[in-house]
């Protein structure tokens, strides 16, 4: 590896105007390579360039430009002439005038000479253009009425004939070349060809040598549709980012709105389930890789046969579940993988009913609802119950899978209607013993009878006082939503279907004033209702006035958008009033683990735990795994349902009653659970500071301390050793970025012993801590009331401490763990982090995200615009860019190295491996990226400070800690964030050995 990625490989070190700019030295950069190979997402980060095909030919700099460059006089002109019409004050229409006049003069040269070509001349107009890189629909450019008014000239002079007379082959190439290399391939498209017919032989020669993506930009650009080769030319390109590991969401959205491609992926990697046990199937796939580029190397990569197998089924499920929706459509196109999870799932079903047996668990229905799973599971399929028998009868020596194996075959008549498809030793048994098959057969009816009895009764109360009420129509959905709209609070839990296509839900209780209403998505009076009632249930569940809680709602809430309400959406962004009471226990857990008084892994409570432990019911689980998508529902499934909504209303009145008991604040802790935790911080008053510019802050922080005793203030916070009890972690967090030393407590226990070792840090606390850390060590009593602001809790520190204002840095530490060291990025590298990012490691068929375009990262767009960073922008930082590798094999990588400039030291951003390497610091890290949205990523002319120790970028004006752009992240807020306290430890050390 070391000899592969050394600095002989750097390819291309080009700065502006083409000066040379020796970059990282080789040795630092290949440093980043080797030390991030290893987490590396796709296959072909680490594959040499071997195995057969010629890798592309690299262009030397001269060819480069010829190709790209700006050297003849004529294109100096060029690129003059339409730089004075962009910069020029007359409005569009004038400059589409002045546009017209150049194209025509250009073209209209032409005449008479017959070595001049009217095509190549615009082209290199066009390509002249300073704003042929901006090209998008529906934006004003240049370059765009450069080939508007060509196109124009061209209707003019008889198209058809020019185009062939001109439009040589190798000036289609020229054409398609410089429009992948502007933003205008789609424009060049419209305007240069009519027919489509030599261009799939540049789509199959860019395939050819590996540059698949630029293969999908001229698809895409050419809306090939409807041509008879799209389809496979685009399979091809999906398969081969799907072998690399790279199929991102921009690919999947591609394909989402691409039916047949959609159900030829899924038909395809249908082939392949099951390779782990099936030799052929394996070999079959080991080829197809082969055919795809992938190198025995990077097979490994993937693991496994096992871990393929679960890969390949776990695609299939995400595909089935976020596209295609339709269970016998799927069944129909992946039969294959229908039926190893169909054989899985019964032995599950088999398996989880014996192991109730074993432990004589308390699971009265438990029998039933294997009954139902499993007859709803096989339909009647007489080979799969076939198949299921034999299965269960290989374990024939344990009686219960005996006797399952022996009723299974009883209830679809096996034995009568073809019992050739029993084992030989399963015929003698029956034969030979009469007597247990009739007391099966017993068994059997007093099953179905019960069944029968179940579903034919009636329930109305879940306990005394407490009504159930089934919803199945419009009339019944009105009713509810009354009740709904003016409660206080709602409590809600739902089932889903366990189907291998897709899950969805089935059925959704809700309690509201002691009754628990039952939504049943199966009823079609009900889905099939006017949409208006289904935006208004929207509505109140999401922007209501009563709270809306669940125990893991957000799991409830994406059942819910699939199915009946896909069509619909809901912000909770914006949503106030969605309370996840798995949030609050963790919460509760992390504040004071006495509140809560059970064991728990780290705060990671079971609702049944919950519900034995607080509310002393334990709950029923014979319903666990209960078959909820078959009609009518047993009275056991509907007292099992209606129970767990009432268990979470139950909890979520408990622990109001326990946080009041320890006289913690219940808003607060309300708060801290709510789905949009994060944004009602924002809106919260106290908070209004994350907002404010640095600049700004300094100016109310010194109004509010006084100009005349900051004077008195000389102590340096880097010195000021703070510990911020958990009310005051916001604070704490404020404080490290004025530069003092903060650590943030955790749970009493754990902060007692740090206390007990630190005595020299001074706790910034409220009310109970005054007393309980008083007694290790100094105390700050922070006024903490709701009149108080938070800029005023700051400067009562500042007051307390008597340090000083610095302020020539925006951050002197890292809010997230303490850390001292900040880098300054220019912001253009973190835009390219995060279309990098983007790219590639958005987690597997998630959402799509609208503000990415559909085609991969382009590194040669990249690279274009890091080397047009302008050092004016950014306070005189020089930056350097070097790009590395390339071509068929290789990662294309870009990496960039920021200077030091006091007081920031220099670092390399190695855009491709998503790292940060500090000069001061050998090790690389990760960046950040992920937390920042694009709208903020996006921003010219900014920097952005990036912490040296554990990758978290800020921004002045702006925490960015509040808006995750990934539902990734999205599940990390429900917790208050792990504080990296050793880390403080660290660097005290650190400091006290300078
Ligand atoms: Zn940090």
């Amino acid at each position: 590896m070391a000899s592969a990625s050394g600095s002989g490989r750097v390819q291309e070190a080009t700065g502006v105007n083409g000066q040379s700019s020796s970059v990282a030295d080789g040795a630092a950069a290949s440093q980043i390579n080797e030390a991030t190979t290893s987490e590396s997402t796709g296959a072909a980060a680490s594959t040499p360039a071997v195995n057969g095909e010629v890798p592309p030919k690299k262009m030397t700099k001269a060819e480069k430009k010829i190709l790209y460059g700006m050297s003849s006089p004529e294109e100096v002109a060029y690129k003059a002439l339409t730089e004075e019409i962009m910069k020029s004050e007359v409005d569009w229409t004038a400059k589409s005038e002045m546009v017209q006049d150049i194209v025509y003069n250009i073209c209209d040269e032409t005449d008479g000479d017959e070595t001049a070509n009217p095509f190549s001349k615009l082209l290199r107009l066009f390509r002249c253009t300073a704003d042929c890189k901006l090209m998008k629909e529906g934006t004003n450019t240049v370059a765009g009425l450069v080939l508007q008014h060509f196109g124009e000239w061209l209707k003019k002079h008889g198209e058809e004939e020019m185009r062939k007379k001109y439009l040589s082959e190798v000036v289609k190439r020229d054409a398609i070349e410089k429009g992948l290399h502007t933003g205008g391939i789609k424009f060049v498209a419209k305007v240069f060809f009519t027919t489509l017919y030599s261009v799939w032989e540049i789509v199959e020669e860019k395939k050819k040598i590996g540059q698949y993506s630029m293969a999908l930009k001229i698809i895409d650009a050419f809306q090939f549709d409807e041509d008879e080769n799209y389809d496979s030319a685009v399979f091809d390109i999906l398969l081969f980012y799907y072998y690399r590991q790279k199929l991102d969401d921009a690919l999947r959205n591609f394909i989402r709105n691409k039916p047949n491609l959609l159900r030829k992926f899924i038909n395809y990697l249908d082939e392949f389930s099951g390779c782990a046990t099936d030799k052929k199937r394996y070999e079959m796939l080991m080829k197809e890789m082969e055919k795809y580029g992938v190198s025995d190397t990077s097979k490994h990569t993937f693991g496994s046969s096992r871990a393929i197998e679960t890969n390949i089924e776990k695609n299939l499920k995400e595909l089935g579940d976020n596209f295609l929706r339709d269970e016998q459509q799927f069944m129909d196109l992946a039969p294959h993988y229908y039926r190893t999870m169909r054989g899985k799932r019964l032995r599950f079903f088999a398996n989880t009913r014996l192991e109730q047996n074993e432990n004589n668990t308390d699971a009265p229905s438990s029998d039933l609802t294997y009954f139902q799973n499993v007859t709803e599971l096989l339909q009647g399929d007489l080979k799969a119950v076939a198949r299921f028998v034999k299965d269960l009868w290989k374990e024939n020596a344990n009686p219960l899978y005996r006797d399952d194996a022996i009723r299974w075959c009883l209830y679809y008549d096996l034995d009568q209607q073809n019992p050739y498809c029993l084992a030989p030793t399963m015929l003698s048994y029956l034969a030979e013993n009469p007597r247990s098959i009739q007391e099966i057969r017993f068994q059997l009816e007093k099953t179905l009878q019960q069944i029968r009895t179940q579903t034919t009764e009636r329930i109305d109360e879940l306990k005394e006082g407490i009504k159930i009420i089934m919803i199945t129509n419009e009339a019944g959905f009105h009713e509810f939503l009354e009740e709904f709209e003016t409660c206080e609070f709602a409590a809600m839990d739902s089932e889903f279907s366990q189907d291998i296509g897709f899950s969805s839900v089935c059925l959704m209780q809700i309690y509201i004033n002691s009754k628990v209403f039952l939504l049943d998505f199966k009823s079609k009076a009900l889905t099939n209702q006017p949409m208006k009632n289904w935006e208004k249930f929207i509505d109140i569940f999401f922007y209501g006035p009563s709270l809306v809680i669940g125990y893991d709602i957000l799991n409830d809430i994406n059942q819910l958008f699939r199915g009946t309400l896909s069509d619909m959406k809901a912000d909770l962004s914006k949503s106030n009033n969605v309370v996840c009471l798995k949030r609050m226990a963790e919460n509760l857990h992390l504040m004071d683990s006495s509140i809560i008084p059970i064991d728990s892994k780290n705060g990671n409570y079971k609702l049944s735990d919950l519900s034995e432990g607080l509310l002393k019911k334990p709950m029923p689980k014979g319903e666990q795994i209960g078959c909820w998508g078959v009609r009518p529902l047993r009275v056991d499934q509907i007292r099992y349902a209606a129970n767990d909504a009432y268990v979470v209303a139950e909890l979520y009145i408990t622990f109001m009653q326990l946080v009041n008991k320890y006289q913690y604040d219940w808003d607060g802790v309300l708060m801290h659970s709510s789905m949009n935790f994060q944004k009602e911080k924002q809106k919260n008053k106290k908070e209004k500071i994350s907002d404010s510019v640095w600049k700004d802050l300094i100016k109310r922080l010194v109004k509010e301390i006084g100009k005349d005793t900051l004077k008195e203030f000389t102590i340096d916070p880097k010195s000021v050793k703070i510990m911020a009890d958990v009310m005051h972690h916001g604070l704490g967090k404020y404080l490290r970025r004025f530069g003092f030393d903060v650590a943030m407590a955790k749970d009493k226990i754990w902060t007692r012993k740090y206390l007990q070792k630190n005595t020299d840090r001074v706790v910034i606390t409220t009310g109970k801590g005054l007393d309980e850390w008083g007694r290790i060590c100094r105390v700050i009593d922070v006024p903490n009331s709701p009149t108080i602001t938070s800029l005023q809790q700051l400067a009562f520190v500042f007051k307390s401490t008597k340090a000083m204002i610095r302020h020539g840095q925006p951050f002197y530490r890292c809010m997230e763990c303490n850390s001292d060291e900040i880098l300054r990025i220019p912001s253009p590298i973190v835009h390219a982090l995060y279309a990098y990012d983007a790219h590639l490691t958005s987690k597997m068929w998630r959402e799509p995200k609208p503000e990415l375009e559909i085609y991969p990262f382009d590194p040669d767009e990249w690279f274009n615009k890091l080397i047009n960073i302008n050092p004016f922008d950014y306070d005189n930082v020089q930056c350097e860019v070097a790009r590395y590798g390339g071509g068929h094999f290789q990662p294309d990588w870009i990496a960039v190295r920021v200077p030091l400039k006091e007081p920031y030291t220099g670092c390399i951003v190695n855009i491709t491996k998503n790292v940060i390497v500090a000069e001061s610091r050998a090790m690389p890290i990760i960046t950040g990226i992920n937390k920042i949205p694009e709208n903020v990523a996006s921003r010219p002319g900014i920097f952005f400070y990036s912490c040296a120790y554990c990758g978290r970028f800020y921004y002045d004006g702006k925490i960015l800690d509040s808006q995750p752009h990934s539902s990734k992240s999205e599940q990390n807020n429900s917790q208050v964030e792990p504080e990296h306290v050793e880390q403080a430890e660290q660097n005290e050390q650190q400091g006290k050995s300078k």
